[in-house]
């Protein structure tokens, strides 16, 4: 058993009719009643946590409320599982930070049947560059390999390019070869997205909306970050037998098409969600993203913040102006 009893979280409250986030002293025995005691060195931002943060109750619906739906570090007890005290893990979606308090504290308890062992060669910090964000972008990439994409069929299309999800899912397609054509609203991330082994960067304007069922078939495959009325338009523009992988909805829930790239163009349009999917097929995206998936741009020029810089780097993600992956670390 630690001796640990106390210990801080970014926590979330219901102030003036609003909500508002500060660093609160909380006691272990405020955590939730589950089987696997971690102590969390690090966390990694997301949407969700910004709409998690922000009072969204259709990710929190009660507060106050630890948000940080990723967390990384050392299991200090366990009572179920195959996980012992000392070992480093990793947790990323299921409840973990939108009903059962999260990554932004220092310590969480949660199932054993969320957990996954520390993939070898990564330490806390490496696992939550990627976080959710990184195994949302290998599960699309999965996605569209299952549909047999090659880079021989030609351009790959990824829109919010620069997000958290859409800049590990450009840098992976780049690394196997595909020719990457990155949509972006943001110019001045255009070198960035190269870096990451974009050929190609386009505006926003790209999938602006239009009035015709159908427009000249561009790119091979795509992966979606947006959804709303920019995923209407890549269903558009993709060949026929494409496939577009679809996880976002910063540009809306809303998808308003017609049956036609499905039944002239035979396209598909693939789910990804990669909160309640089985832990193996976590497992195995993690394994990827630390072996032959592994994004060293990504990695290299990841942010860390501390508690204190939570609120301005989540509104950023609310306002879609924030870029790359950021990294909460708890020592900071
Ligand atoms: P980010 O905020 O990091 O990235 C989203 C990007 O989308 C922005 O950087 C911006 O990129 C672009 N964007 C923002 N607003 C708009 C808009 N109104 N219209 C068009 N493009 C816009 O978020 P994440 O990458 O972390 O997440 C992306 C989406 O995926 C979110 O909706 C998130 O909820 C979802 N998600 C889903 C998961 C799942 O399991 N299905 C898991 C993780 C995330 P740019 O400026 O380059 O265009």
């Amino acid at each position: 058993m630690t001796e640990t009893t106390e210990f801080k979280a970014w926590r979330v409250e219901e102030v003036d009719g609003g909500y508002a986030g500060s660093e609160k002293t909380l006691q272990l025995s405020d955590l939730p009643d589950n089987e696997v005691l971690i102590k969390v060195t690090h966390s990694s931002l997301n949407y969700k946590d910004a709409l998690s943060a922000s009072g969204n109750k259709g990710v929190t619906r009660e507060f106050p409320h630890t948000p940080g739906i990723d967390a990384a570090g050392e299991v200090v007890e366990a009572s179920a599982g195959p996980l012992k005290a000392g070992d480093p893990v990793l947790v990323t979606g299921y409840d973990l930070g939108m009903n059962t308090d999260g990554g932004f504290g220092e310590y969480i308890r949660v199932p054993a049947a969320w957990c996954v062992p520390m993939p070898s060669g990564w330490n806390a910090r490496t696992a939550m560059i990627y976080g959710t964000a990184g195994l949302t972008a290998g599960l699309c990439v999965k996605k569209l390999l299952s549909m047999g994409a090659e880079p021989e069929q030609g351009k790959v299309v990824v829109s919010g390019a620069s997000g958290a999800v859409g800049s590990v899912a450009v840098e992976i397609l780049g690394r196997l070869g595909f020719d990457v054509v990155a949509v972006s609203g943001k110019a001045e991330h255009a070198e960035n997205l190269k870096e990451l082994g974009a050929s190609e960067v386009l505006g926003r304007d790209t999938f602006d909306a239009t009035k015709k069922p159908m427009l000249k078939p561009i790119f091979a495959n795509g992966i979606d970050t947006v959804g709303g009325s920019p995923l209407a338009e890549m269903l558009k523009q993709i060949i026929p037998g494409g496939s577009v992988a679809c996880c976002g909805l910063v540009a809306g829930p809303q998808l308003e098409t017609t049956v036609l790239p499905f039944i002239l163009r035979g396209n598909n349009l693939l789910g990804v969600d990669s909160v309640e999917i089985p832990l193996a097929e976590k497992q195995l995206v993690w394994g990827r993203l630390a072996g032959d998936w592994a994004c060293p741009v990504t990695e290299a020029s990841a942010r860390d913040i501390g508690r204190g810089d939570l609120d301005d780097a989540l509104s950023a993600f609310l306002k879609g102006m924030s870029s790359g992956k950021i990294v909460l670390d708890h020592s900071l």
